[in-house]
């Protein structure tokens, strides 16, 4: 990284031919470090070097593996406020919500080195009746080299999470960041070779463009997983078609959220500002679309009015959002505003005039048609689009009939588990928001376009892992399905026992 205080234009930030990623300070548009941008060889020098760590990575246990997990996690607490100096530059995020990032990776940490070996260890299984004298169990097996396509908008905790599940499997990880936030990932590699000096190559980070992230895929990964828009998921898929390497996609959303006829308003109002609006509205779990029963629907707008006008935009200590740190979301949002207001929606708070050149303002958006852009796509900015419905089922069937499928939120007093039950999307709040992405236990991901695999909790250690299935023999067979020479009829006597075992449950079949 170089330093050079001249002044650049936004979009010299991105584009894909660029031999050097040059970052900027997204609330002055000052350039801010400058990073060289890796290409076809270092991304395969780096696969070589992870390739060759690897299997003694896994060959250190669990218990190896969480000394030197424990050893990266006091790192990263020690250090935590050099990340959070760092996102705050490079991401324009208030430095509370940039805790907030680092914060969570320590908690993902926590996580892994208390459940890895109870979720990933040897599971006995029970042996068949149809095979006696043979044990079995279960093991999972790191992929090997997994690689970690990122992006900007929580360049530490999305990626971070992915990263620590991965090496917590027992595989060695590359991470290619956003390069809009290539500082960061340069950070979380570096503790990791502070803290854990004898395996420096189980993690590394690979800066650049789009054609880096293609590089990395192209030297030969044994696992993906890609965060980021679902134009790239496509491209980043199809590309791993080619060498049938297994992906995981955690792509954009359109999160809608419920308010019954029996919500506590105020309280909806306060979540739901928050979850819409809170970092700049750049999450891909934002709340998006608020789809309210209409004999709660003005008082609903009235409360939620007020509290947006009340958030603070900006870059100094008050404030709550930050800017938008990549100038192509800013004509996006606008048009998404302009578009809804177009078809008849009008702008309790915002409008057009939000979005400036830097900054978004928050933006409520009233009677907002169902099939405006504002209520069908990703708008990824501190705007909400709300919608009157009749009632709880026709919400329901709204967001079940959108591309997306990743969280939602459901305020109701009495009713709210029964109408999470049925939204057909990977994650549900009940009369809260977005918390399911904070708690390190409950898996992440979504269905549709949001993408599929799971990162957190349970499935989300399985995903860098494969079952390897083993039986061993431990008394004679009896017969076996397959042994030539078996006796005459033995497997017909073997169809008959497992018949009336069947039976012997009861139960009749119909007709
Ligand atoms: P993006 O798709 O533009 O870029 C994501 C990453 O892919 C970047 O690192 C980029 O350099 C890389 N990339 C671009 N083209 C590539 C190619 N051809 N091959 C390989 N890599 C390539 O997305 P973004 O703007 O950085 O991120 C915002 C998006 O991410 C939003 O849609 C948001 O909803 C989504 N997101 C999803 C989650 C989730 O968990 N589901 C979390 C955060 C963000």
């Amino acid at each position: 990284m170089t330093n050079n205080s001249s002044t650049i234009t936004r979009d010299g930030v991105i584009g894909y031919d660029a031999g050097e990623i040059v970052t900027i300070d997204p609330a002055t548009g000052a350039e801010f470090a400058r990073y060289p941008v890796a290409g076809k060889e270092e991304a395969a020098a780096a696969v070589a070097a992870a390739r060759e760590v690897s299997g003694s990575w896994w060959d250190l246990g669990f218990e190896g593996r969480a000394e030197r997990l424990r050893a990266w996690q006091r790192e990263l607490a020690v250090s935590g406020e050099q990340g959070v100096a760092l996102i705050h530059a490079e991401n324009g995020k208030p430095l509370e919500e940039a805790r907030v990032e680092v914060l969570g990776i320590l908690e993902h940490l926590q996580y892994a080195l208390d459940n890895a070996e109870r979720v990933l260890g040897r599971r006995e299984v029970p042996d068949s009746l149809t095979v006696p004298n043979q044990r079995a169990w279960v093991e999972y097996q790191p992929y090997g080299v997994v690689g970690v396509i990122g992006p900007w908008n929580f360049p530490l905790l999305t990626p971070g999470a992915i990263l620590v599940e991965a090496v917590a499997a027992g595989n060695a990880a590359i991470l290619k960041p956003s390069q809009i936030t290539p500082g960061i990932g340069e950070w979380i590699v570096a503790t990791w070779r502070r803290a854990v000096p004898d395996f420096p190559d189980v993690l590394q980070c690979l800066n650049g463009f789009g054609a880096t992230g293609g590089a990395l895929i192209e030297a030969g990964l044994d696992k993906l997983a890609f965060t980021g828009s679902v134009a790239t998921g496509k491209a980043v898929a199809a590309q791993c078609a080619q060498t049938l390497t297994p992906v995981l996609l955690e792509l954009g959303g359109k999160d809608g959220v419920i308010v019954a006829e029996d919500a506590d308003l105020g309280d909806a109002a306060r979540h739901i500002v928050w979850g819409s609006m809170q970092n700049t509205g750049h999450g891909c779990i934002s709340l998006e679309v608020a789809y309210v029963v209409e004999s709660v629907h003005d008082e609903f707008v009235e409360k939620i009015s007020e509290l947006a006008r009340q958030v603070r935009v900006g870059s100094d200590e008050n404030a709550e959002i930050g800017p938008v740190p990549l100038p192509t979301q800013i004509p996006i949002i606008r048009e998404h505003i302009q578009d809804a207001l177009r078809r008849g929606a009008t702008a309790t708070v915002g409008g057009p005039d939000a979005v400036g050149d830097r900054y978004v303002s928050p933006t409520v958006l009233v009677g907002v048609s169902p099939d405006a852009l504002a209520a069908t796509e990703e708008t990824f900015g501190p705007t909400l689009a709300v919608i009157k419905v009749a009632d709880t089922d026709e919400a329901i069937a709204r967001i079940n009939s959108g591309r997306y499928g990743l969280g939602s939120a459901v305020f109701s007093r009495d009713r709210g588990e029964a109408i999470a039950r049925r939204l057909r999307v990977g994650m549900t709040s009940i009369n809260d928001a977005l918390v399911f992405s904070i708690n390190p236990a409950v898996p992440f991901g979504g269905r549709g376009d949001s993408g599929y695999g799971r990162k957190q909790g349970e499935e989300g250690l399985r995903e860098f892992a494969y079952p390897h299935s083993f039986t061993a023999k431990t008394g004679p067979a009896q017969f076996s399905a397959t042994t030539f020479g078996r006796p005459a009829g033995a497997m017909a006597g073997a169809l008959a026992g497992v018949r009336d075992r069947i039976l012997a449950a009861g139960g009749t079949n119909a007709g």
